[in-house]
C-alpha cells in the first residue's frame, strides 16, 4: 500500500475566510500541490483586537514524502455481541441516551424509559406556555421530555473534562450523523444550536429505534424493586420491568426520583454546588468588549467566559453564556420558577446572556452547618419554589447590576429576552449572604474587564449549574452496595453539561458491555 504522510500545520485566516482562502494557505504553508486535509481545531483569537482572527489547526495528508507517515489515529470500539441480558435506562437525556444507545449497539436488550413527552410535543408545550396560551406542562418543559434538558438547551458542546476524547468524539460524530453540523468535530467553542437539537434528537431516537431499542416516553420510574442489593424490577405507573441491569439517568432536577433512590438505599454524598442569576447585556455591547467592533463578517455573536474569587473565599464565575440567545423559563415542576439560557444555531438574537453564579459549600447554607441529604434538596426545592411563591407565576425576579452593587433595587429593569414579566426585587431577600457578598464582588470585578456590564440586567435565580449532591459509585459507575444498579450524568454529581453527562453515559455502557 502507498504510503501516506500527514503534517499538522497552524494558519491564520480571516474571520469570513471561504474555503479557497484555507487551500492555498495550506498549499503555501505545507509545501505540497497534491493534498487533502482536515481541520483539527479553529478557535477565534481576539487578543489583539480590533485585529481578531481564526486560528486553524489543520492536517494535511499528501503522498509527498512530507510528514510523517499517517495511521488513522485510535476510536471507540464498540464490540456487538448478542446478549440475553435485560437493560432498563431511565431518562433519554444525553447521559442516559448514549448509555442507551452503545448498549444497544453492543447487543443488549435496552428498554428507555422517560417520564416526560417526545421532542415535538414537548416544543408545542414549550411554545404554548410562553405564550401564555398553555399552562405549565411537568412533563413537557425546559428539563423533562425526549432528549432531557439537552434538547431545548443552547447546545453548545464544551467541555473541560480531562481523558475523554475517545468518547467525546464518538458523541460529536453521533451529532453529526444525526444532522448536526460538522464543525462541531473542530471548533474549539462547538455549539449545535436549540432549534437544531428539537431536530436532531428525534432522529437519534430514530437510530436507536432502528437498533431494537425501545423507547418509552410518558413513564415516570416511581419505585424500584431491591433483592439484596440487587434491583430486579423498575415500576412505573403504567407497568413494571423486569431488568438484569439498571441505568438512571435522571438529570438533577426529580427531586422525587433523588428521594426515591435515597430511599431504596442508594447512597449520596453533598458537595459544593453554585447558584446565582442569569445577567443579560445587548449582543453589540459584548461584541464591541470582545472584537473592538460591533460587528465583524463571518462571525455571528462574541462570547465570553470570566472568573473571580471573593475575599470571601467564594468563586464567581460566568457559566453557560449564549450569545445570540435568550433567557427561558427552565422551571423542572409547576411551583418552581428558575431560568436559564438558550440560543439558535444562527445566534441572532439581540441579547447576550449568561449566568453568574458562586459557588456554595454544603455547611454554608444559611442556619443549616449539618445539612444532610433530605436536607440539601428541601433547601434547593424551598428556594425554587419561593420565587415562584413571590408572583404566584413565571414571572422572574431582576434588578440592575449597577443597583445591585449599590444594595439598591431598581426601580424600571430594561428590555430583556425573557418571555414573562421581569420585576424589579431585591436579591438579597432570595440568595444567602455569603453568595450576596461573592456575586458583588464578581460582578464589580467583570465590570471592570467588560465596558458596560454593569448595564446589564439580573435575571433570577440560576441554580441548575450543577447537582448539589453526588451518588457514591465505584469505578465502574455503579452505585456502592449495588452489583446492577448504575447512576450517571448530572444527576450523580460526576457530570456537568451535555458532553460530559453524554461521555459519563458512553463511559458506563462501555464498561458494562465489556463485563458483561
Ligand atoms: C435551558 C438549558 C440550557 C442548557 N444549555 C446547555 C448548553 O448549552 N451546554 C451544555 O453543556 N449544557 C447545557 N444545559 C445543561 C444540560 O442540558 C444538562 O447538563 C444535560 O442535559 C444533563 O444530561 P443528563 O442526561 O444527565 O440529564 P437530563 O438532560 O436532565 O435528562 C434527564 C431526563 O431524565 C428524565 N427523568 C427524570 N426522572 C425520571 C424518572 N423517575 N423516570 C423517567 N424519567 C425520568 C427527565 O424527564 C429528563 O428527560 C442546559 C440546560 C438547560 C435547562
Amino acid at each position: 500500500m502507498v504510503p501516506i504522510y500527514f503534517q499538522d500545520i497552524e494558519v491564520k485566516l480571516p474571520t469570513n475566510y471561504q474555503a479557497e482562502e484555507l487551500r492555498k494557505k495550506v498549499a503555501a504553508k505545507a509545501g505540497v500541490n497534491d493534498f487533502r486535509w482536515e481541520l483539527l481545531q479553529q478557535s477565534l483569537d481576539a487578543r489583539h483586537k480590533p485585529d481578531v482572527f481564526w486560528l486553524a489547526r489543520v492536517r494535511v495528508f499528501s503522498a509527498t514524502r512530507k510528514g510523517e507517515i499517517y495511521e488513522a489515529p485510535p476510536q471507540l470500539t464498540i464490540h456487538y455481541r448478542k446478549r440475553q441480558q435485560q437493560v432498563v435506562v431511565v431518562g433519554s437525556g444525553p447521559a442516559g441516551f448514549f448509555a442507551a444507545l452503545v448498549l444497544q449497539q453492543s447487543g443488549f436488550n435496552v428498554t428507555l424509559l422517560e417520564k416526560g413527552a417526545e421532542a415535538g410535543k414537548r416544543y408545542q408545550s414549550i411554545l404554548g406556555f410562553e405564550r401564555g396560551k398553555s399552562a405549565f406542562d411537568s412533563h413537557a418543559n425546559y428539563c423533562h421530555g425526549e432528549g432531557g434538558a439537552g434538547t431545548f438547551s443552547d447546545g453548545k458542546l464544551t467541555s473541560r473534562t480531562k481523558g475523554i476524547a475517545l468518547e467525546k468524539q464518538f458523541v460529536f460524530d453521533t451529532y453529526v450523523g444525526a444532522g448536526a453540523p460538522e464543525e462541531i468535530r473542530y471548533l474549539s467553542r462547538p455549539h449545535i444550536g436549540s432549534d437544531n437539537l428539537r431536530r436532531i434528537v428525534p432522529e437519534l431516537r430514530r437510530q436507536f429505534q432502528a437498533l431494537g431499542g425501545g423507547m418509552i416516553f410518558d413513564s415516570e420510574v416511581t419505585d424500584i424493586k431491591i433483592s439484596n442489593g440487587h434491583c430486579t424490577e423498575i415500576i412505573t405507573p403504567q407497568q413494571s420491568y423486569v431488568c438484569d441491569i439498571l441505568l438512571m439517568a435522571p438529570g438533577h432536577s426529580s427531586y422525587d426520583t433523588y428521594r426515591m433512590l435515597h430511599r431504596q438505599g442508594i447512597a449520596f454524598r453533598l458537595k459544593p454546588f453554585a447558584i446565582g442569576v442569569r445577567v443579560e447585556h445587548p449582543q453589540p455591547l459584548i461584541n464591541l468588549s470582545q472584537w473592538g467592533t460591533e460587528h465583524l463578517p463571518g462571525l455571528k455573536a462574541a462570547d465570553y467566559k470570566l472568573t473571580h474569587t471573593a475575599s470571601n473565599g467564594l468563586p464567581v464565575y460566568s457559566f453557560c453564556m449564549c450569545p445570540g440567545g435568550k433567557v427561558v423559563p427552565s422551571a423542572p415542576a409547576e411551583t418552581q420558577n428558575i431560568v436559564n439560557g438558550v440560543s439558535d444555531y444562527a445566534r441572532k438574537s439581540p441579547f447576550a446572556n449568561a449566568a453568574i453564579v458562586a459557588g456554595l459549600q454544603p455547611d454554608q447554607l444559611p442556619g443549616n452547618k449539618n445539612v444532610d441529604f433530605a436536607g440539601m434538596l428541601r433547601w434547593m426545592e424551598m428556594l425554587e419554589q419561593h420565587v415562584f411563591d413571590i408572583t404566584k407565576s413565571y414571572a422572574a425576579p431582576g434588578n440592575r447590576i449597577a443597583d445591585f452593587l449599590l444594595d439598591k433595587t431598581a426601580a424600571t429593569l430594561p428590555a430583556n429576552s425573557y418571555p414573562f414579566e421581569v420585576f424589579p426585587y431585591d436579591f438579597r431577600q432570595l440568595l444567602p449572604a455569603a453568595t450576596i457578598a461573592a456575586l458583588k464582588e464578581g460582578l464589580s470585578n467583570f465590570s471592570r474587564k467588560i465596558k458596560g456590564f454593569e448595564t446589564g440586567v439580573m435575571i433570577g435565580l440560576e441554580t441548575k449549574t450543577s447537582a448539589p449532591v453526588q451518588v457514591i459509585r465505584d469505578d465502574h459507575r455503579r452505585c456502592e452496595g449495588f452489583d446492577n444498579i448504575y447512576i450517571l450524568g448530572e444527576g450523580s454529581g460526576y457530570a456537568g453539561g451535555i458532553t460530559s453527562s453524554a461521555v459519563d453515559g458512553v463511559k458506563a455502557a462501555i464498561g458494562i458491555a465489556e463485563n458483561g
